[in-house]
């Protein structure tokens, strides 16, 4: 039987695959789905694809028909074997491993690539992604796009604004390092077995150019510190920053009045821009992180 006419379904009777929970499986059993991931990963012929969790290979498979090139990182020494019979070995390898573990560049070197530009493209175990999305974004790889199917709020969550509920950490450091466009929301009826909250794919635009100028670990120390209370004031969650700064209060007062902020402001309704700014002027008094 060819792998396209397969549904999870299929493949796990065929297989008398035993699924296991703690590895987060959900395949996706909706055929146009994956079309649907292919075309918003921007996947085209001539990429190189590094793909995490492929499970059963349906996305894989699809990923390789758009004429790209595919790395598979899968963890189920199961789920490894099944792929390996079935999968084209021309286009597709299939590493078994951790993939927050493992080099990415070595993993991606042993299946012949060198240095082209990647994309990558996941249907996540939800308790690794953020994991997972971040050392993505912070590896030194040439990524262009990560591609990923999350929990639909952890979507809005990347991709909020300012001054919105969703807005916080997780939405400053994933726009800092790239640009989220979220792609589609998908039910959890598009998944074998369902998962028990909906999904959405998002595709993160991996920036060329870091978007402020601030260091970065400096940045997101402020910013990390002006969330740590949420329900407080910036200036009051920043203060364990400021001891470890050597600053004092009214040098961060005036910073926020330099740059014409209200003194009462809460972290949700900085821009990155504004973090930047402040953790600029911070760095130019002296501070010494
Ligand atoms: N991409 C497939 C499977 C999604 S389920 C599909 O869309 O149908 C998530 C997959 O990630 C499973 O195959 C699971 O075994 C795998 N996985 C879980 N943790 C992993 C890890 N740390 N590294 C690599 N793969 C992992």
């Amino acid at each position: 039987m060819a792998l396209e006419a397969w549904t999870p379904q299929q493949l796990v009777r065929e297989y008398r695959f035993r699924f296991k929970k703690r590895f987060g499986q959900n395949f996706i059993s909706d055929k146009n789905l994956l079309q649907s991931i292919v075309q918003d990963a921007g996947v085209t012929s001539g990429d190189w694809v590094l793909e995490i969790g492929p499970g059963l290979g349906t996305l894989t498979q699809a990923l390789a028909q758009s004429g790209a090139q595919v790395t598979a990182v899968e963890l189920d020494r199961d789920l490894v074997q099944i792929l390996r019979q079935h999968l084209e070995p021309a286009a597709i390898s299939v590493v078994e491993g951790d993939a927050l573990e493992l080099d990415w560049a070595q993993v991606l070197q042993g299946s012949g690539w060198q240095g082209h530009p990647l994309k990558m493209v996941a249907n996540l175990p939800y308790y690794i992604t953020t994991p997972l999305v971040m050392k993505a974004l912070e590896s030194a790889l040439p990524f262009q796009t990560v591609t990923v199917m999350v929990q639909h709020e952890v979507a809005l969550r990347m991709q909020a604004a300012p001054g919105t509920s969703d807005y916080g950490i997780l939405s400053l450091v994933v726009q800092y390092y790239s640009q989220p466009h979220l792609c589609r929301v998908v039910n959890a009826g598009s998944f074998y077995p369902k998962p028990d909250v909906d999904s959405a794919v998002i595709r993160l635009d991996v920036r060329q150019q870091p978007p402020v100028g601030a260091p970065k670990a400096a940045l997101f120390t402020v910013i990390k510190g002006g969330f740590s209370q949420r329900r407080k004031k910036f200036r009051n969650a920043l203060k364990h920053v400021l001891q470890d700064w050597n600053l004092d209060m009214a040098q961060l007062d005036a910073v926020l009045a330099d740059l014409n902020l209200d003194p009462n402001v809460r972290a949700e309704a900085l821009s990155l821009q504004q973090f930047g700014a402040i953790t600029e002027a911070l760095l130019a008094l002296g501070a010494q992180p």
